[in-house]
């Protein structure tokens, strides 16, 4: 099921030129009402459910359902996310809520790169080899004489 803004819990991100939902939906659906300094998702038809604009809402005011293989059917799902760890809050059909929390990263933020240091540069497109190769593989691939 599509995502969904909680209207009462949204700020417009006060009014900066793209909120942070509208920055990061891949699909282009969240508009900002500016009269009313709100954001909707225009066309939910077309939300691929990818969660994105739920985690980065600063205001917690984009809901989710979540899928039946994360949550029992019905239940609505809300993150909070940190530089460390993610907070999802699960409201059951019952009511009862229960609030789970992940880690969300095995470096230090900031220090991953890119190219897992193996140094790509752009001429690696045109080469036959995959990402990394061969230094990755651990051994010295083998060159055929003509
Ligand atoms: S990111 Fe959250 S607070 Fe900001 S406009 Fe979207 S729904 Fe509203
Ligand atoms: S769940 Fe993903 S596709 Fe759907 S509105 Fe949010 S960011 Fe866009």
């Amino acid at each position: 099921m599509p995502t969904y803004v909680i209207a009462e819990k949204c700020d417009g991100c006060k009014g900066q030129d793209k909120t942070a939902c509208m920055y990061i939906c891949p699909n282009d659906l969240m508009v900002l009402d500016k009269e009313r300094m709100k954001a909707y998702n225009r066309n939910p038809w077309y939300c691929w459910e990818c969660l994105c604009c739920g985690k980065i809402c600063p205001q917690q005011a984009i809901e989710l359902r979540g899928y039946a293989d994360f949550v029992p059917l019905g239940a609505s799902c809300t993150p909070l996310r940190g530089s460390e760890d993610i907070m999802w809050t699960i409201k059951f059909r019952d009511g009862e809520i229960k609030r789970f929390k992940f880690p969300i990263r095995t470096t230090p933020e900031g220090s991953a790169q890119p190219d897992g240091g193996y140094g790509v540069g752009a001429d690696d497109i045109n080469s036959l080899n995959l990402f990394t190769e061969p230094a990755s593989l651990g051994t010295e691939v083998p060159s055929i004489k003509k």
